[in-house]
């Protein structure tokens, strides 16, 4: 058949994972074909996901800090909201990053193909492009075609039903909004809407919300956040939902389900993201794709195929943007001879909520499961000069140690940005750091980050006596 364009490496899907392997690739010496169904490079995470979510929140966040220096002594007017206007600076943000991502393949000579791509054997991806139909040839294949918010079946179609996609269009403010599922993205989503005005329900399957972290970081950011929510609906599940004029008709069933239908202004489902390896072809290309659409690889990122690859949230949990460029660099090098593997220890997860809650490597709960024993040092922030400083000091810093051979395992930290403080554990994790590496490290004080020092600190039992 005929060919249109021939490659190295074909990356299907430019979201992180895919642009990242693109860019390697090429700097590699490789010529690179990159294959994307939207206008914009960037992906969910840039276009629909961490980016635009960041922008809102960073706006949310000033507002509530406006807000929290009345008890300082200094009061601003209510905020007046010109949604078109916020909306422009996150599609700004948005634009400056996309835009940034086609100058930097074009400088590398990456040949970007928009369309819908699906593979017509090992060696061939058709493309769907509004030209007509492209045919791109390849040596090696790298799938990165990400994954998509999973939608509930018993809810009706109608706009005032949306997932982070939808939330994240920010059409109006609604009064009464429903988050169904209690994890990170809808947690990130209910404090944007709920500082710009909306009262929330969130109902969620488990018995607690932000699963996956500790629960005593979370119960932190439970307490400061509490007055956002009517009802924190737990082990408790949605079973219908009704459109109507005056809203949405929701029904609930389990442990702390409302008896009648409740009424909601906008609902969002945040019950969890699916992966796209079911939409692609990947059977012509004989790559094996599980029943639920994931795609199943070895530490050099190689599917069944083995000069196919795939990377970032449609090879698997956790579906983070900095798992998959971490893939995508491992993938890149293996295509072009290197002797690459993925080895990373640990992937750090963040709530991006106010506080934000931030965990790596073994949580408390992770070692009592697994029979690690761990020692412990914690460090509350009611004990920083500059939480305190800051009017922040709820947050505390946790590192846990292996009992046996005093390396740390893992950490977790909840306060004002924590996300950006968990970084140094993750390091101290891959360096195989101890306490008294970590506790002899001069911190900058005053800072959040010396509350890393004070809990190696801590949990060698000295007092940790500088604030
Ligand atoms: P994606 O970003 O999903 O990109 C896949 C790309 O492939 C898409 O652009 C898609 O259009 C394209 N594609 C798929 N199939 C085809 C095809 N057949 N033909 C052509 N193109 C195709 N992660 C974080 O680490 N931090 C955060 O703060 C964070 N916040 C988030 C907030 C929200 C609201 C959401 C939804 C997600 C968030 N995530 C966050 C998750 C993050 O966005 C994903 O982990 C990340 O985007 C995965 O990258 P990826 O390259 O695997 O896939």
């Amino acid at each position: 058949g005929k060919v249109d364009a021939e490659c190295d490496v074909l990356v299907l899907g430019a979201g992180p994972g895919g642009y990242s392997a693109a860019f390697r690739a090429a700097d590699l010496g490789l010529s690179v074909v990159l294959v994307e169904r939207y206008a914009t490079l960037g992906g969910v995470c840039l276009n629909v996901g961490c980016i635009p979510s960041k922008a809102l929140l960073h706006t949310a966040a000033v507002i509530e800090e406006a807000k929290a220096q009345e008890a300082h002594g200094i009061t601003f007017g209510e905020p007046k909201i010109d949604l078109d206007k916020l909306r422009g600076f996150k599609d700004s943000v948005i634009a400056k990053l996309t835009g940034g991502l086609a100058g930097m393949a074009k400088a590398r000579k990456v040949q970007v193909v928009q369309g819908v791509g699906e593979f017509v054997d090992p060696y061939h991806l058709r493309v769907a492009t509004e030209q007509g139909e492209q045919v791109v040839r390849f040596r090696h294949a790298i799938i990165a075609a990400g994954s998509q918010s999973v939608k509930l079946p018993f809810l009706p179609e109608d706009e005032r039903i949306v997932d982070s996609t939808g939330a994240l269009k920010l059409k109006s403010i609604p009064q009464k909004m429903l988050i169904v599922g209690g994890g990170i993205i809808g947690l990130e989503m209910g404090t944007v809407y709920s500082t710009l005005g909306s009262r929330l329900d969130v109902v969620e399957m488990q018995d607690g919300l932000m699963q996956g972290a500790d629960r005593d970081l979370v119960k932190v950011w439970q307490k400061i956040n509490a007055h956002r929510f009517d009802h924190i609906l737990l082990n408790t599940r949605t079973v219908a939902a009704e459109a109507r004029e005056d809203g949405i008709w929701v029904s609930f069933e389990g442990e702390n389900a409302p008896k009648e239908p409740q009424r909601y202004d906008l609902v969002l489902q945040a019950v969890g993201r699916k992966p796209n390896g079911l939409l692609i072809g990947a059977d012509k290309a004989g790559v094996t794709v599980t029943e639920r659409g994931f795609i199943e690889v070895d530490s050099q990122m190689r599917t069944n195929v083995p000069h196919i690859f795939a990377i970032g949230d449609v090879v698997g949990q956790p579906m983070l943007a900095h798992k998959a460029v971490h893939e995508a660099h491992v993938a890149a090098e293996v295509a072009a001879g290197e002797k690459s593997h993925f080895d990373a220890r640990v992937i750090p997860a963040v709530a991006y909520t106010d506080p934000e809650v931030a965990w790596v490597g073994l949580t408390e709960e992770d070692a009592k499961r697994q029979g690690v024993k761990v020692t412990k040092g914690l460090f509350p922030w009611a004990a920083s000069g500059r939480a305190i400083a800051n009017g922040r000091d709820e947050g505390f810093t946790k590192l846990l140690f292996d009992a046996e051979d005093g390396r740390i395992v893992g950490g977790g930290i909840v306060g004002t940005h924590a996300g950006d403080l968990i970084g140094e554990i993750a390091l101290a994790i891959e360096m195989g750091a101890d306490a008294v590496d970590i506790g002899k490290t001069i911190h900058p004080h005053p800072t959040l980050g010396e509350s890393m020092g004070m809990a190696a600190e801590a949990a060698l039992g000295h007092c940790t006596d500088l604030p």
